[in-house]
């Protein structure tokens, strides 16, 4: 009897559960989309609006008045209107009293004003619990539903009851509200739509840089030297070589690079015996960049694989093959099999195949999805103990198949080192230093500063 009458409760409609009317203020394309979403929600919708003429692009379920007749009808008032047209809300500033007003404004440039548009709309209406929100969405996703990208929507204001309120509205939605503190985060907040993607630029440029360089120094070594000193006309190895040389380079310094600030870091703790004073800024920076450097490194191993695996189609390679045999033939003597080089050009083979089936997995587990559903010591593990296998067997890779190569002269060629050299520096010197900082005389001191134990405590009894 009792779990009957308990089940007809649950399904009896609550009447509590009621929206509140909300007012937009501008009948453009962001407050016909969130009306549009509101309404759909449960949410009546009643337009501020200069003309107060309907339209059909306006939801028929939502009413259309003036602002001041609008506002009066609801508790939180949304302004869907740019900036630059806010001084209208003066006179409306005694209507708007007492009321939770969102600011869900975008600029075109960052820092356009000295101040956010929220903390200008709390000047223009002193006595308004102004909120920001929904500026992290477009019109375009809230219209079409296209919503995966973008769910989180970033709330921030000074009175708590007012941005409860407005997360409220954000969940029935279906968003994920995320709160960001006081007015005073409406700035980054508004800064945040404006970013094109940040975390890249340096490795990018950076990439960019490297590449023209190691692009130019194959060009004179390999294209104009052989021309010049040879008579040799090799400049087809534009299209396929010197790109099969530059990737294998980029992707190993490319990698060192994301393990180099790492060892930084730990030589600066140990020489300041303690954590608790900043790195400088460029090493901040450049570590938070690690993910991105990493991604792009990868990239480079990838198409180096794939160039790999297509080089038997070229004719140049089919032309030194049949070469070959043809000598061969035509000196009736077949060359006996040398087992040091079967052994070289297989180890580096599986070196290199090893290392990019490692990278692969490091790349993958950076991925945000996969990241999420690793522990912090599982994603510590993979990162740190895995990324540096990588870049032992990368590096191997690299040093055998130089080998001995490296060594003899005419790997000179205008007395500059052959690319792979110079590709192994950074590589090698983090490996060196990073061995040397797991000896347990250097490993023990640099743990313990990690745990929080420093040198000259600052603040001892
Ligand atoms: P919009 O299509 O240009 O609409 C703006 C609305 O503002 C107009 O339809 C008009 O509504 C009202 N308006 C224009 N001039 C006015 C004036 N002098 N005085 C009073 N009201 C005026 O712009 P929107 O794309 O909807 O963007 C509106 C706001 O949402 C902007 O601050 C924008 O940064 C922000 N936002 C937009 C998007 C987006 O995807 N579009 C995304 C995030 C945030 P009435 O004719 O009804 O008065």
């Amino acid at each position: 009897m009792n779990i009957n009458s308990s089940n007809i409760m649950a399904l009896a409609p609550n009447t509590s559960n009621k929206r509140e009317t909300v007012c937009i203020f501008g009948t453009g394309d962001f407050g016909r989309a969130l009306g549009h979403k509101m309404i759909q929600s449960g949410y009546p919708v009643v337009y501020g609006s200069r003309s107060t003429q309907i339209s059909n692009l306006i939801p028929k379920e939502a009413e259309v008045l003036s602002h001041a007749e609008a506002a009066q009808k609801a508790a939180v008032i949304i302004i869907a209107i740019q900036r630059q047209h806010y001084n209208f809300l003066t006179p409306l500033a005694e209507i708007l009293h007492g009321k939770v007003v969102v600011d869900i404004s975008n600029n075109l440039k960052l820092n356009q004003y000295p101040e956010s548009n929220a903390e200008y709309l709390a000047q223009l209406l002193p006595g308004a619990k102004v909120v920001k929100a929904f500026n992290t969405v477009s019109a375009w996703a809230l219209q079409s539903g296209a919503l995966d990208a973008s769910r989180q929507v970033f709330v921030c204001g000074d009175d708590v009851e007012a941005k409860q309120m407005v997360m409220n509205i954000v969940r029935a939605l279906g968003l994920t509200p995320l709160d960001q503190g006081s007015l005073l985060a409406a700035q980054g907040i508004e800064n945040y739509p404006l970013q094109l993607f940040p975390m890249w630029k340096f490795p990018f440029f950076l990439s960019l840089g490297l590449t023209a360089f190691f692009f130019f120094y194959c060009l004179a070594l390999d294209v104009i030297y052989t021309y010049i000193y040879e008579r040799n006309n090799f400049s087809f190895f534009i299209a396929f070589t010197i790109p099969n040389r530059i990737c294998p380079v980029m992707a190993l310094i490319l990698l060192a690079l994301v393990y180099l600030p790492g060892v930084l870091a730990a030589i600066i703790q140990l020489y300041r015996g303690t954590k608790y004073r900043r790195f400088p800024d460029w090493l901040d920076k450049w570590m938070l960049c690690r993910k991105q450097l990493g991604l792009i490194a990868l990239a480079f191993a990838s198409l180096h694989a794939v160039f790999t695996l297509a080089s038997p189609m070229r004719s140049f390679v089919r032309w030194r093959t049949s070469k070959g045999i043809i000598s061969q033939a035509l000196n009736n003597k077949t060359e006996p099999l040398d087992t040091t080089n079967a052994w070289i050009s297989d180890s580096y083979l599986a070196l290199g195949i090893l290392g990019f089936f490692f990278f692969v997995l490091v790349g993958i587990t950076s991925l945000p999805s996969v990241s999420n559903s690793v522990n912090w010591r599982e994603f510590r593990f993979v990162q740190s103990k895995l990324g540096y296998l990588t870049l032992i067997l990368c590096t191997a890779h690299t040093l055998l198949y130089g080998g001995k190569w490296f060594l003899s002269p005419s790997a000179y060629r205008w007395y500059l080192p052959n690319i792979y050299m110079l590709s192994l520096v950074v590589p090698c010197t983090v490996l060196v230093v990073k061995f040397v900082l797991i000896f347990p005389c250097i490993d023990k001191p640099l743990t313990q500063i990690r745990q929080g134990w420093e040198r000259n405590p600052k603040y001892s009894e």
